[in-house]
Parts: C-alpha cells; structure tokens; sequence
C-alpha cells in the first residue's frame, strides 16, 4: 500500500486543492483527443486520493508537458506540474498502462542514451527500444517498422549512424547524478536536503 509523503507534498505545492474542475486545462491540451482520461480528470483523481487511477492512465505517458494546461488554468494549479509528479511516481513505481509500455520504453532508452554520450545516438535509441520492445510483446512487425527508410534517411544526412559525444558529459552526468539523488530521496519520502544530511 502507498503510503503519504513526498508525493502529496509535491502536489500539494502545485496547488492541487484549488482545482474545482472547471475544465479549461483539458480544452486547451494539445494531447487531449487521444487522452483516455484528460487533465482535468487526472487532476479530479490526484485531488480525492485515487492516485492508483492516475498512474495508470495513459494520458500521463502522451503529455507532453507544454504548459498549456498550467497557462490556462483561472486558479493557478501548476496541471503540468502535476502530471509530471503523477508520470515520476508511476516510473519509480514501475507503474505503465499496458497500452503504454512501449511508450515507456521508448523514453528509458532515450535517457539511457543521452546519459551515455551526452547526447542523442539514434542507432542506439533505435536498436534498445526495438529489442526492448520485442522482448516484451514478440510484435515481429513492430521489430521491423520503418526499417526500409535508414537507407534514405542516411543518404540525406538525418541519420548519423555512428551518432556523436558531446564534449560536456561530465555535466550530463552530474545532472542525472542530481535527479538519481532527488528520485531516490522521494521514493524514501525525504526532501533532496533531509536526504542529503542522512
Ligand atoms: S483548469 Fe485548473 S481548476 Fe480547472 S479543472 Fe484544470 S486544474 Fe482544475
Ligand atoms: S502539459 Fe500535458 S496535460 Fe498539460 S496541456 Fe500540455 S500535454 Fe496537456
């Protein structure tokens, strides 16, 4: 059973107990047509505590964090702040609407690989979230979807096959570092300073 910390103080801050579910967060969500549940009602579930309803939406996995939501909003609840503190829990939670794990997977091998050269290599994103992928659903079409377009895609030079390093790893890798020690400290539901001082 979850218990309270981290995460109610965190939306807490995010104003969550203002909401009175007027809607216009979800009108104005780019995302919101192909949402199972919109804003709005993420924001409804998190207010009364059904928070195991809000991990496993889909619609935590497709925001994609443009702020509309937060803009619009007549009594200053941070929406996307929330959806982003809902989709931390689900992943340290290891929480996913099936409909949404290869979504997920997607975005582990993305930061794994930013966090390995500093910057995006395609061919490694591509080769983790297809095995990856495969090795959770068997989906041999999926393995094999867009394959035929590398050829065109590297004759134009929108594909680097060897990818690149970028010259400030070490700041990458601090910053993951930082955000490691930060999860880390939620999941024990500690502030990154009770963490920090033990
Ligand atoms: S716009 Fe604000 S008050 Fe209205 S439903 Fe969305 S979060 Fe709640
Ligand atoms: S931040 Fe997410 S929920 Fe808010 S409007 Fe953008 S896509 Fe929709």
């Amino acid at each position: 059973m979850r218990k309270a910390g981290s995460f109610d103080k965190a939306v807490s801050a995010l104003r969550i107990e203002r909401c009175y579910q007027c809607g216009k967060c979800s009108a104005g969500c780019p995302m919101g047509s192909v949402m199972d549940a919109p804003p709005h009602r993420i924001m409804q579930w998190v207010g009364r505590g059904a928070i195991d309803r809000a991990v496993n939406a889909e619609s935590i996995w497709l925001c994609v964090s443009c702020q509309t939501c937060t803009a619009r909003c007549p009594q200053t609840v941070d929406t996307a702040g929330i959806m982003d503190e809902v989709r931390a829990l689900a992943w340290r939670e290891g929480v996913c609407s099936p409909a949404m794990v290869r979504t997920k997977l997607f975005l582990e091998a993305f930061l794994d690989s930013v966090r390995r050269h500093g910057r995006l290599n395609e061919t490694e994103l591509i080769a983790k979230y297809k095995i990856r992928g495969f090795l959770s659903d068997y989906k041999m079409a999926l393995l094999l979807k867009d394959s035929m377009l590398a050829p065109r895609l590297i004759k134009r030079g929108k594909f680097r096959l060897f990818g690149g390093k970028s010259g400030d790893r070490d700041v990458i890798k601090r910053i993951f570092d930082k955000c490691e020690k930060v999860a880390a400290a939620e999941a024990n539901d500690k502030t990154p300073k009770e963490a920090h001082h033990g």
